[in-house]
Formats: structure tokens, C-alpha cells, sequence
């Protein structure tokens, strides 16, 4: 079985600027491709809720546009994000795939074959800590994007200041 790590991306891989979606607002958080090519041995896959569908404030197609603009940045550095699960809902429609319900990680679990026990999820958010417990997996606060906000009373198994920190914490 493989081991993934679970990338919540706004925040974490790329800038959150609240309900991002334009492509020329995308930008990298610093020191995400360093950290990323350390777990290159993983099998990294994204996992997103995108609440700004659901809430009209964009399209489908813009995400998926603004999605494709990132993984081909990172495809640049080598870094190959195997797939992307999002949720388009909004917090009212009672989905059975927003984080912090475990939906997206269990399908990616099925399809890419992960041992959840071996990985990872790493967020800037509660609910991203929460997810991964959730599933199974341990659980990084990054304190890039919203993280400062999320780290009181945080369940996290490890709380860092970015992807780097929190790859070499992974492989130790
Ligand atoms: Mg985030
Ligand atoms: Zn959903």
C-alpha cells in the first residue's frame, strides 16, 4: 500500500487570498516547492473545499483553471500532485464530501490504494487537523495562510511554520 500526503492547497501550497480563483492572483507559498520535493516519495494529492461554488461566487471552470495553472507550476519543480478532490459545496448544502467529513481522503484511499495509518494531512485549518484525525492519518498545522489564526487549542500532532519544517518532521 502507498502512504500519501493530504495537501489542503490554499494556505498551504498557494497564497489564500480568500476564495482565490482569478490566475493571476496565484501565487506560491514560500518554501511550499522545497518542502513538496521532500516527499517526493509520497503520493501527494490535494484536497480542497471550494465553498466559493457553491456560493456562486465562481465557476467550476475557474477553479479548474486556476487548479491547472498550479499543478503545472509545481510539474516545473517535478512535483506531481497524483489528483485533485474538491468540494464545491457550500456549508449549507449538507454535502457528504466538505471537510471536515473524511469523504474526499476515503475515495483517494480507495483509488490510489493509501494506508491511512502511514499518512499524512496538512492544512492551515481546523478543519483540515480535524479531517485527517477524522480519516486516520496524522495531522500538521502549517502556519502559512490562516494557521496563526488556528493554532490555539489546535489538535494537531505537529504544528510548524511551513512545508519544509513539516517534511523533515514526516521523514524523521
Ligand atoms: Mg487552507
Ligand atoms: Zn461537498
Amino acid at each position: 500500500m502507498s502512504r500519501a500526503i493530504f495537501l489542503d492547497r490554499d494556505g498551504v501550497v498557494t497564497e489564500d487570498l480568500g476564495f482565490v480563483h482569478k490566475v493571476e492572483d496565484f501565487k506560491l507559498v514560500k518554501n511550499a516547492v522545497e518542502g513538496l520535493k521532500l516527499l517526493k516519495n509520497f503520493k501527494l494529492i490535494f484536497i480542497t473545499n471550494q465553498s466559493g461554488i457553491g456560493r456562486g461566487y465562481f465557476k467550476f471552470e475557474d477553479f479548474l483553471d486556476y487548479n491547472n495553472r498550479v499543478l503545472e507550476e509545481l510539474r516545473k519543480y517535478n512535483i506531481k500532485i497524483e489528483k485533485t478532490y474538491v468540494c464545491p459545496h457550500a456549508p449549507d448544502d449538507n454535502c457528504e464530501c466538505r471537510k471536515p467529513k473524511t469523504k474526499m481522503i476515503d475515495d483517494a484511499a480507495r483509488e490510489f490504494g493509501i494506508d491511512l495509518s502511514k499518512s499524512f494531512m496538512i492544512g492551515d485549518k481546523k478543519i483540515d487537523v480535524e479531517m485527517g484525525h477524522n480519516a486516520g492519518c496524522k495531522s500538521i498545522l502549517v502556519l502559512t495562510g490562516k494557521g496563526m489564526n488556528e493554532k490555539k487549542n489546535s489538535k494537531a500532532d505537529y504544528i510548524t511554520k511551513n512545508l519544509i519544517d513539516a517534511a523533515e518532521w514526516i521523514l524523521k
